[in-house]
């Protein structure tokens, strides 16, 4: 990378989101642009998730992008080896490699007032640009809980999004601390080798059946010879998850069916009561994500096998101590403790047009102008920003609706000409924001009494998309004007410009 280099969009991170809005930019023209990786290959969440039985809970077919299907899934919820190949893949096929600028960590970047422009550093040099698209990615930077002595706890420990391939866990005793979508899946994919394993679980998590099969030559076959069978696939695993989100969101009493469904499943592998008893959440089946296993609760009714229903609470040399005292001895311990989602590590690196970062900006809460730009943050959005989460469909929709989003944005700036930004309006940002949380106020996530990764520090939703993905598609189908404020490079000065002049809202 040369020295400042300058280039129209600089996207950071090379996940779904970063490749997307990297096709998404060659597709309108835009080839003067840098996809900055900090690793050194793409695939974001596919290349740095390669725990054992790591796949994906949404099916394939839905699970990818709808400009680049692959008729070949190997499964019908494929494997993290084979959604990083398809990664890889996208790369190739839409000529993105040039484009790439890996083992290139954005450490920080400023808005430069004078020249609208980013100043973006990064552990390989430093470069400038007119617009930055960061899909750096929710689940991203994995959390580990502060536990005290773990920093003396004598044997193996990491997080299950970095997994260590050169520890052997055969014949150890190994503790997984945490119930969520990954335990779930190295549970059963671990249990056979080790010699012992004991889980802690601070809260149960409700778990459906997978339906999970090798998806078989013939439908292969059938969907390259006939494309629109493959398009079909889609669009009936996309239906089905829309109809399902007024139960979310509306009318949460209706997943009582649902619940019935979970327990009835959990009694078909848990025989002991009191394994049951453990196991049965007291919350709002959706309140936390639905998981899906048709092999966790076989897993854990396994001799070997062992369930502290209990958070992990201090270490003492190998000794593992829950909150009610339970002790557990260990050779290893995994962490599936999750990411910092409500806290993006990326916010400290973002300084605005007022001099502030975007962590400060956000410190009582994420807020963005239809999850993708935040006030005082001119020419920068997020691809999965605050309040585009999804709790039972796939988070590519979302992401594919972003890239309208930034296309049309682009567009925007091209028409205004010259050298020009556009500001979210703190007016549009507050009323998109109360629109969404006002909307969240029944929904399970807000009234199924739990508490979950969906929640912030002040026990706000800012990361769940309160609606169908189809809504999520209108809402940003294009930008509306109205919600920016435009400015411009003078001579010696940049120029506010209300946009949309003329219009009470633009001039709001
Ligand atoms: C184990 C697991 C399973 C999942 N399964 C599903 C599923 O089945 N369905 C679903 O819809 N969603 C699933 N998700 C959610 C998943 O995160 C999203 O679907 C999607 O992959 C996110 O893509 P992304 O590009 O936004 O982020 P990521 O894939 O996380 O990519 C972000 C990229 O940004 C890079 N980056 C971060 N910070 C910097 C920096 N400062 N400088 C440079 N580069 C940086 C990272 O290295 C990474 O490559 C799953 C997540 C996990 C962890």
């Amino acid at each position: 990378m040369g020295e400042r280099e300058h280039v129209r969009v600089a996207v950071i991170g090379s996940g779904f989101g970063g490749l997307g809005a990297a096709v998404r930019l060659r597709r309108e023209g835009i080839t003067d642009f840098v996809v900055l990786e900090r690793a050194g290959s793409v695939g974001g969440t596919w290349r740095d998730n390669s725990y054992p039985g790591c796949a994906c809970d949404v099916p394939s077919h839905l699970y990818s992008f709808s400009f680049a299907p692959n008729p070949d899934w190997p499964r019908t919820f494929s494997g993290q080896p084979a959604i990083r190949a398809y990664l890889e893949h996208v790369a190739d096929t839409f000529g993105l490699r040039p484009h790439l600028r890996l083992n290139s960590e954005v450490r920080m970047m400023r808005w430069d007032a004078d020249r609208l422009r980013w100043e973006i550093e990064t552990s390989a040099g430093e470069l400038t640009a007119d617009v930055v698209v960061s899909a750096t990615g929710p689940l991203s930077d994995p959390k580990m809980p502060e536990i005290p002595g773990l920093a003396d706890f004598p044997g193996k420990v990491f997080h299950s999004a970095r997994w260590d391939h050169d520890y052997d866990l055969r014949g150890k005793r190994v503790a997984m601390i945490g119930t969520g979508a990954s335990a779930i899946q190295i549970v059963p994919a671990i249990a056979p080798d080790v010699e012992r394993l004991t889980l802690f679980q601070r809260t149960p998590p409700w778990v459906m059946p997978r339906t999970d099969r090798a998806i078989s030559g013939a439908e292969r076959w059938l969907h390259r010879q006939l494309p629109f069978t493959r398009a079909a696939r889609r669009g009936l695993l996309w239906g089905i998850r829309e109809l399902q989100v007024s139960a979310f969101t509306k009318r949460p009493h209706q997943l009582g069916l649902v619940e019935a469904l979970a327990k009835a499943n959990m009694a078909r592998s848990i025989k002991d009561p009191e394994l049951l008893a453990k196991l049965t959440p007291s919350y709002r089946i959706g309140c936390k994500r639905i998981l899906l296993s048709s092999e966790y609760y076989p897993a854990l009714a396994r001799p070997h096998v062992d369930l502290v229903a209990s958070g992990l609470q201090e270490i003492r040399g190998n000794t593992l101590v829950a909150a009610d005292g339970t002790r557990t001895e260990a050779d290893a311990i995994i962490f599936g403790t999750g990411f910092h989602v409500t806290d993006m590590p990326i916010a400290d690196r973002v300084v605005g047009a007022e001099g502030r970062t975007l962590a400060d900006h956000w410190k009582d809460g994420m807020q963005s102008l239809r999850g993708a730009t935040a006030a005082g943050f001119p020419n920068w959005m997020t691809i999965i920003g605050p309040n585009t989460g999804l709790g039972n469909s796939s988070m590519i929709l979302m992401i594919e609706s972003q890239l309208n989003y930034m296309a049309d944005y682009l567009r925007q700036l091209d028409v205004l000409g010259g050298q020009v930004a556009l500001a979210a309006r703190p007016s549009a940002v507050n009323r998109w924001n109360r629109q969404v949380q006002t909307r969240m106020e029944r929904t399970v996530w807000n009234t199924g009494g739990c508490t979950s990764w969906y929640l912030d520090a002040q026990g706000r939703n800012t990361t769940v998309w309160p609606g169908t993905t189809g809504e999520f598609r209108k809402e940003t189908r294009s930008v509306d004007l109205s919600e920016y404020e435009v400015i411009r490079l003078r001579e010696d000065h940049p120029e506010r410009i209300p946009a949309g002049a003329g219009n009470a809202e633009g001039a709001a």
